[in-house]
């Protein structure tokens, strides 16, 4: 039978819990434990492909296309798994099908009910995911924080779980965050004390209090949290600021956490494997030497809204032995003429991105690659850009613009999808997901990939419109890899650049760290190869 790991969060939101949990899937499975992972959202969305990346961060997509919270990455990058939309519980999705079972009259003659037909459901549809891959241990990450109404319904839905399969099958652990008073310098415990008041007050006792901290918790704290929310104080652990968030599961287990867990869960001991990821761990925090690399979007100040594809580039410079330094510009700059912004890069990256502002400074930074031979990559809204730019300045189309931008433009080298015409509901609606690519041989593309055929993931509307391909590819820009029999484009470069590529599709979401993606690794080798020739 599959045991159940509650992550909840207190004090506020943003702590890393995403991370905690991904790190004690990485000990547990370190353990010989088959691990699978959930999230709950507990917004009302059904799922957070609308939300603003200014509130929420990026938007994850998976492999059979879903929409899901960024903490999916970091349970794919940890764990090296693919998760499916099932993976993903909210709000919206729990009321959507209680609304429906009630249209349908499933609950003939009943009053429908936060508890018990909500809490049931809830309950039903994480009894769904252990059921479908069968897992030891199911952990269940709950978004927000302890407290928000929001998540009620769900806390006690994981109450009532807790008494139905018993102690022995079902584990809470609480993240919360030990600040330390600049004037004072005392780490205060008195935030977590309050919040696992909260979480008892809906009958919820937390086995073990994971605290997010600048330095390790000190005995003495670690003493006081165990007495004033009767932990033992062996599982207080502290998850203190450390250089690589890959570090996270190495702390944590040093701490005895696995063992923790499996005494709890009535789990038999194994010795634990994390020899490789430890000298994963130690060998990246010794990489001195830097590749700086300008990634230029609407969203710089929110590191969040390019969290993956920021990950995707550490991985592969790793791989290097580099340290990417990431120069954050904000694509209106550029649109003023502030192009010094640039010159240090060594790499040029035009991210996913939707809308028209920012996207002129944007086609400006793609110039300046293209012009001067600077390493460039472009992911899905950089690659669309790309096209535009260089209809615009090689191949004579001034007035070329993406539909999405201007949808009168003159020459629309980029198009809305035909399947994406007659759509009003933006919902879940884009072309999403894991798609076969045909790689042509003799390109860069095929270089990279070593292969003809790979699948990578999606999420766009908007495509290169077929009508213009001869007339660019004239002009030596190259379509080295399409999807659909060929209809559509999706990897273009410029044999004339020493490394000028970009891709429709992301393949941020395929990068793990001890498996960088292909297109990341070549890109960044050629922005460590600039830098080598430019130091010389
Ligand atoms: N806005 C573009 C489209 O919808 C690109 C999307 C993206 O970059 N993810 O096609």
């Amino acid at each position: 039978m599959t045991k159940f790991i509650i992550v909840t969060g207190g004090v506020l939101s943003g702590l890393g819990k995403g991370v905690t949990t991904a790190a004690i899937g990485l000990i547990l499975r370190s353990r010989g434990l088959r691990i699978d992972v959930c999230k709950i959202d507990p917004y009302l969305n059904v799922d957070p492909g609308l939300m603003n990346p200014f509130q929420h961060g990026e938007v994850w997509v998976t492999k059979d296309g879903y929409e899901a919270d960024l903490d999916f990455g970091h349970y794919e990058r940890f764990l090296d798994v693919e998760l499916t939309r099932d993976h993903n519980i909210t709000t919206g999705k729990i009321y959507l099908s209680v609304l429906e079972k009630e249209r349908r009259g499933e609950y003939l003659g009943q009053t429908v009910q936060i508890i018990p037909h909500v809490t049931d459901e809830i309950k039903q549809q994480l009894m769904n995911i252990a059921r479908k891959s069968n897992p030891d241990v199911l952990i269940v990450e709950i978004g927000g924080t302890t407290g928000d109404i929001e998540s009620m319904p769900f806390l006690e839905a994981l109450r009532q779980l807790r008494m139905e399969l018993g102690r022995e099958n079902v584990l809470f652990i609480h993240v919360t965050l030990v600040p330390v008073l600049d004037a004072v310098g005392e780490q205060k415990t008195k935030p977590t004390q309050h919040s696992v008041k909260e979480l008892r007050s809906i009958g919820i006792q937390p086995d073990v209090l994971v605290c997010r901290c600048r330095e390790p918790l000190l005995d003495e704290t670690k003493a006081k949290l165990s007495l004033y929310c009767d932990v033992s104080k062996r599982d207080v652990i502290s998850n203190h600021d450390v250089e690589v968030i890959y570090e996270v599961p190495l702390i944590m287990e040093e701490q005895g956490i696995g063992d923790t867990i499996l005494e709890k869960l009535n789990l038999r001991e194994r010795a634990h494997d994390l020899k490789e990821w430890r000298s994963f761990v130690s060998r990246i925090k010794q990489v001195k030497e830097k590749v700086s690399i300008a990634m230029v979007g609407k969203y710089t100040h929110l590191h969040d809204s390019y969290i993956s594809v920021v990950e995707a580039l550490k991985h592969a410079a790793w791989k290097l032995e580099r340290r990417v330094e990431v120069l954050w510009v904000e694509a209106e700059r550029l649109e003023e003429g502030e192009e010094d912004a640039l010159s240090g890069a060594d790499g040029i990256l035009v991210p996913g991105g939707f809308g028209v502002r920012g996207s002129e400074g944007k086609i400006s930074a793609i110039r300046y690659a293209r012009e001067h031979g600077i390493p460039y990559l472009g992911i899905c809204f950089g690659f669309q850009l790309a096209v535009v730019e260089f209809a615009r300045n090689v191949a004579g189309l001034a007035g070329a613009n993406s539909t999405e931008l201007d949808p009168g433009a003159e020459h629309p080298v980029i198009d809305l999808l035909p399947e994406q015409r007659g759509i009003d509901r933006l919902g879940g609606t884009m072309r999403l997901g894991e798609i076969e690519v045909s790689i042509k041989p003799g390109t860069l593309a095929h270089r990279i990939y070593g292969c003809e055929s790979v699948g990578e993931r999606h999420r766009h509307r908007y495509e290169v419109n077929p009508e213009y391909i001869p007339l660019l590819e004239r002009h030596g820009l190259v379509f080295s890899a399409t999807s659909d029999s060929g209809r559509r484009m999706e990897i273009c470069e410029l044999p004339s650049h020493p490394h000028f590529i970009a891709t429709q599709f992301h393949p941020e979401f395929r990068s793990r760290p001890l498996k960088p993606a292909p297109v990341f690794l070549s890109f960044v080798s050629a922005a460590a190869e600039r830098r080598r020739s430019r130091d010389a």
